[in-house]
């Protein structure tokens, strides 16, 4: 707790420090990515290799259930933890970040907005024994429209007919279930959406064209197809017709998680910029003497800086119940932007090593981009925010 020293019974609610908890969960993220990570994940994203011995170490540290409630064996994290876990992987590689973020609050988040204790136990459950989630939202004709979906959900008897097909799937090429969304009748427009959890195993899922990335490319990205999947009634979410408040929902939380990916590749960037800048010598001297590099340093340690005070303030209304769509669409906004921009200044400031991959920051710039597109592009965070405002008459910051 911070205390405004100007006069004694003046105090600030506003916390700039991690609790003991939240920084031993960060110390040992960022120790685990240093070790375990860092050292290798040039010759993953070269080969596009998805590291399952990594993800398998983290589900022994409890870093692939970050999303898991304590009631159902987890270890019941809030939203600026898990948060946090997300930010510290990102420094290192957004593409286990990206594994992480889709599968454990993507993925995870309709299950925690609308679902019941039954269904709860299953989804959790299987979590606490090693599976990973995929989010089946973007369709080929459905991206930023994804209300415009055509997979159909017909029912029959108790149970439901799932066919259709996704794209663009994270996790798509291992993870053992899926929350899918499809519609009764595309007629009904939004009222028609259902939400779903869906078992790997249940006959006619299957896994389509593997994508070959331009970053994040330690993470599986792939079509997944359901073939006239029969699921039964119990696995329909909050349910009929209730998907589209459950999606949107998701998405205003999981826009924070992008946020928080978007600042870690912004901190990785700034960091390897300062270090290559004191050691590069030009005209005699660092080139981190020179007046331009530094401006561009300080430019991204305060766009970074701004980056994270963003995500946390949507996490502390999250964790606080309190209003958090425009902070978060508005964090996940900057934060992509920002760190797009970081990533180019930190190639600009490697030079031509820069340009190439026995340097990080290459990767750092390929890794950037993803994060203003997905989740929704900044295009559509743009249209959200402005929607609000003007909805509003007025900008409602929220204290
Ligand atoms: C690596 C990767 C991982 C992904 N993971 C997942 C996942 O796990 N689950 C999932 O469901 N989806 C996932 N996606 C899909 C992602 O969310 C979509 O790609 C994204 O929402 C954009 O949709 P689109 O690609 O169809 O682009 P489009 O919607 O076709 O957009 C193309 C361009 O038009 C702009 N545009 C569109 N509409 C408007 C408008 N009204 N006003 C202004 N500009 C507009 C967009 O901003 C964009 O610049 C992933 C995508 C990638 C590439």
């Amino acid at each position: 707790m911070n205390t405004i020293s100007s006069g004694d019974k003046v105090t600030s609610s506003i916390c700039f420090k991690l609790s003991e908890e939240q920084e031993m969960i960060r110390q040992m993220t960022a120790e685990f990515a240093d070790n375990e990570i860092k050292p290798f994940v040039a010759e993953w994203d070269r080969e596009d290799h998805v590291p399952m011995e990594v993800l398998n170490k983290m589900y022994d540290l409890g870093l692939t259930n970050i999303g898991v409630p304590a009631e159902y064996g987890g270890l019941g994290l809030d939203n600026l933890t898990r948060y946090t876990v997300a930010d510290e992987l990102a420094q290192r590689d957004a593409g286990i970040a990206t594994t992480i973020v889709a599968s454990s609050l993507l993925a995870t988040d309709p299950i925690m907005v609308a679902a019941n204790h039954e269904q709860k136990k299953w989804w959790f459950g299987r979590m606490m024994e090693g599976a990973m989630c995929a989010f089946c939202l973007t369709e080929p004709e459905a991206g930023s429209d994804a209300l415009g979906l055509s997979t159909r959900c017909i029912k029959d008897g108790n149970d439901w007919i799932i066919s259709g097909t996704k794209q663009f799937i994270t996790n798509g090429g291992f993870a053992k279930q899926f929350t899918v969304f499809a519609t009764m009748d595309k007629s009904l427009g939004n009222k028609g959406i259902c939400a779903f959890m869906v078992d790997r195993d249940f006959p006619g899922v299957k896994i389509g064209k593997k994508e070959d990335k331009l970053g994040i490319r330690t993470s599986s990205t792939t079509e997944v197809i359901f073939d006239d999947v029969r699921v039964p009634g119990w696995m329909c979410l909050g349910g009929e017709g209730q998907g589209t408040p459950i999606l949107m929902e998701t998405l205003d939380y999981s826009r924070t998680a992008i946020a928080a990916m978007a600042t870690g590749i912004s901190t990785g960037a700034l960091n390897a910029a300062i270090e290559y800048a004191n050691e590069r010598r030009q005209f005699g001297k660092p080139i981190s003497s020179f007046q331009a590099i530094q401006f561009m340093l300080a430019d991204m340690a305060a766009t970074t800086e701004a980056s994270r005070l963003m995500y946390q303030k949507a996490a502390w209304l999250q964790d606080n119940n309190l209003p958090f769509k425009l902070a978060s669409n508005m964090a996940k906004m900057y934060a992509a932007d920002a760190a797009m921009k970081n990533a180019i200044d930190a190639v600009q400031i490697f030079g031509g090593y820069g340009y190439v991959k026995e340097y990080p920051v290459e990767k750092f710039m390929r890794d950037a981009k993803i994060m203003q597109i997905f989740e929704g592009t900044v295009q559509v965070q743009r249209m959200v925010i402005g929607k609000y405002l003007t909805k509003d008459g007025k900008f409602n910051y929220v204290y």
